[in-house]
């Protein structure tokens, strides 16, 4: 059965991708700096036999694997290599030794993970129809997002794929179960950038100046109404700021401030609303009160959406490969994912990996300097992809 099968080589193979891991986790890249990587990761690929393989999005890679009847279907299977910039604080013999850099989102897991996917599938190419693209990404973590580069150099062309589907570390998961969400289910992500411009002054005459302090308080309450009043309660929104920066002092009024939030959402239509909302009401605000406002709003990701017959495929695949009880229905969650440039193309399926063991003491979020995982997810990680992609190819 090819199922255990799978379950075999994914056994015989997990100490050397949790070897993959440990080596990817060392020497992290940042976001379109993935050069070492990524010639790793080809001659790893080569090292097993895999030789289609096309450079995309300069520091990307397209691999394809065929089975027999290769024009059958296509199914791309997806990870990301990039690193953040981060100064690790685990006191782990892997630890990060490019300092500054660390594989604090699971991506070291993903390619790796890929990487053991790959290698399973190419030795079972004999007993399978179809063709299996693998997409080894760049830049997840950093806008315009590898993704949309990888679209762009033709990666969803010659072949075209059906389906895409790709997995994440998730710390909030135990080790051993995996989540899934059918529909929607990560949101747009917006860089909202603010310099209120006043007069600057002594604090003492207020009366002659114009206060960008005073004004970036108003405009910062008034936004928020953008989605307590503003917003279809029915969709999920949220507004941010993490950064208020009016370099006075008590007696000092500064010229400027500088204010930096995000806002994201689930929806397109009311994100572009949103966008016209926030502008009018920050300038409204500013103008009244005798000052100026550059608001500037980059766009970052698009709301990733679960293709729902697809991910039912999947979670079916994965109860058999798994066990039901290790297939959990996941919430919405408002962080943002590259991998929705390819869901606005083509069906995707976008799932968690857990990686969670109290009893290690592995519980940090990812994007913290504690992150880490626990090793047994990549004895999932690697045959649960490609036993879900080959039960794909059978639709
Ligand atoms: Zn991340
Ligand atoms: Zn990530």
């Amino acid at each position: 059965m090819l199922k255990n099968k799978i379950h075999q080589l994914s056994d015989k193979y997990k100490s050397e991708i949790i070897a993959l891991r440990r080596h990817l986790h060392a020497n992290p890249e940042l976001s379109f700096e993935e050069k070492n990587t990524v010639a790793f990761v080809e001659e790893k690929l080569r090292s097993f036999g895999i030789t289609h393989i096309e450079p995309k999005a300069e520091t990307g890679l397209v691999v394809i694997i065929e089975g027999k009847n290769p024009e059958k279907k296509v199914i791309a299977l997806r990870g990301d290599m990039d690193a953040l910039p981060i100064v690790e604080a685990n006191d782990v013999p892997y630890k990060s030794t490019n300092p500054g850099v660390m594989h604090a989102c699971g991506h070291d897991v993903h390619t790796s993970s890929l990487l053991g996917t790959a290698r399973i599938l190419n030795e079972l190419k004999d007993e399978f129809e179809g063709t299996i693209k693998l997409f080894f990404q760049p830049g997840e973590e950093k806008i315009p997002g590898g993704a949309s580069m990888m679209i762009r150099d033709g990666a969803l062309e010659n072949p075209t794929p059906t389906a895409v589907i790709g997995q994440h570390v998730m710390p909030f998961i135990p080790v051993g179960k995996v989540g899934f969400r059918k529909g929607m289910y990560m949101a747009s992500a917006d860089e909202l950038y603010l310099k209120v411009i006043g007069k600057g002054g002594h604090g003492a005459m207020p009366e002659t100046l114009v206060d960008p302090v005073l004004i970036s308080a108003h405009i910062l309450v008034a936004l928020q109404q953008v989605v307590s009043r503003k917003a279809d309660p029915k969709t999920p929104s949220v507004l941010s700021f993490g950064k208020v920066i009016a370099e006075g002092a008590t007696n000092v009024i500064p010229n400027e401030v500088n204010i930096e939030g995000t806002f994201r959402t689930l929806n397109e239509a009311w994100r572009k609303k949103a966008h016209e909302q926030m502008l009018k009401i920050a300038k409204g605000i500013a103008e009244g009160m005798g000052g100026e406002v550059e608001f500037e709003i980059r766009k970052g990701y698009p709301f990733l959406k679960n293709e729902p017959e697809l991910t039912q495929r999947a979670i079916t695949a994965a109860e058999e490969y798994l066990g039901k009880e290790n297939v959990l229905d996941i919430d919405i969650w408002m962080a943002a994912e590259d991998f929705s440039y390819y869901t606005q193309e083509i069906d995707g399926c976008f799932y968690r990996l857990g990686t969670r063991n109290e009893a290690k003491g592995i519980i940090s979020s990812v994007h913290t300097p504690t992150f880490d995982i626990d090793e047994d997810a990549l004895g999932i990680s690697t045959g649960l992809m490609a036993y879900i992609a080959l039960q794909e190819l059978k639709q």
